[in-house]
């Protein structure tokens, strides 16, 4: 009986030990996005169907998704090993600063203010900013916006472009995932949503939207998609460009456009040339 309680006691001790251990090296983990125990964090969306999105089981599907997933073999990780963790619009430079995850692939426009705080490898796609209004909407362009009720993402260039240049008379209102900002329209609370044409049109094709939303068909901006890293690793910067080089050349970045927006019928832009910024 009383050995019988000495092993429970050092079952007990051993698995606090054991669970100190695994605290230790999660610790190290966030201090560096990757670990010695071989998993690598990444900064992706969940709510952006076609580019970053976590599915029901668990699973995650997006464009965004499979260039992080060619990105991170080249660094040396398989897909099991890759953490995903969501990274909102207005959190993005301050997970990478933080050290959170080792780089973000999240539809994460380069832009001079970002990179006082970043640096970005890419770009790997090109996007221009458009509207998503209800099928039966009046709203056709930009200007139409003044005096509407107007729906985008905080931390986003889509909400300061509304701001600085096209409709700065607009009740804009700014949420923290896209996801709010589509209940919102469907509601009526908002007139329209706008970002990406490509997140657009990710959500109009959702099977429970079908129908409901159209794409005004406006390109209000250039967003010129990177990869942050944290500020000053330029050793991850190169390698991740020197991937995404090859993800062109050996056609996956072309399969990886196919499969994720040949649902949504999105016509994106051609590859974008490393280093090149389309302003
Ligand atoms: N690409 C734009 C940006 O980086 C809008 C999409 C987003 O919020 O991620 O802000």
């Amino acid at each position: 009986m009383k050995l019988r309680k000495v092993t429970a006691a050092s079952a007990a001790v051993l698995a606090l030990a054991l669970t100190a251990t695994a605290c230790g090296s999660d610790d190290k983990d966030s201090d560096s996005g990757s670990s010695g125990g071989g998993k690598i964090k990444v900064g992706i969306k969940y709510d952006q169907p076609g580019l970053g999105l976590k599915e029901p089981d668990g699973s995650f599907s997006g464009f965004d998704v499979d260039v992080a997933t060619y990105v991170a073999k080249e660094l040396g990780y398989e897909p099991n090993q890759i953490q995903f963790v969501e990274t909102k619009s207005a959190d993005r430079e301050n997970a990478l600063a933080r050290g959170d995850v080792k780089f973000i692939t999240a539809t994460y426009s380069i832009n001079d203010e970002r990179k006082k705080k970043v640096d970005f490898a890419g770009p790997y796609l090109l996007a221009h900013q458009d509207l998503l209004v209800k099928a039966d909407s009046k709203i056709a362009a930009g200007e139409d916006l003044n005096g509407k009720n107007l729906c985008s993402v905080s931390g986003s260039t889509s909400a300061q472009n509304v701001k600085n240049k096209i409709a700065p008379k607009a009740n804009l209102r700014t949420y923290s995932g896209y996801s709010e900002c589509l209940a919102g329209l469907q509601s009526g609370a908002v007139d329209a949503l706008t970002t990406d044409d490509s997140i657009l049109a990710g959500f109009a094709a959702q099977d429970k939207y079908k129908g409901q939303f159209k794409l005004v068909g406006e390109k209000l901006s250039n967003e010129n998609y990177g990869i942050g890293v944290k500020k000053g690793d330029k050793a991850t910067v190169d390698k991740i460009n020197a991937a995404l080089e090859k993800m062109v050349s050996d056609g996956s970045w072309q399969k990886a456009v196919d499969k994720n927006f040949g649902p949504a019928n999105y016509k994106n832009e051609e590859a974008p040339k490393i280093g090149v910024i389309v302003k």
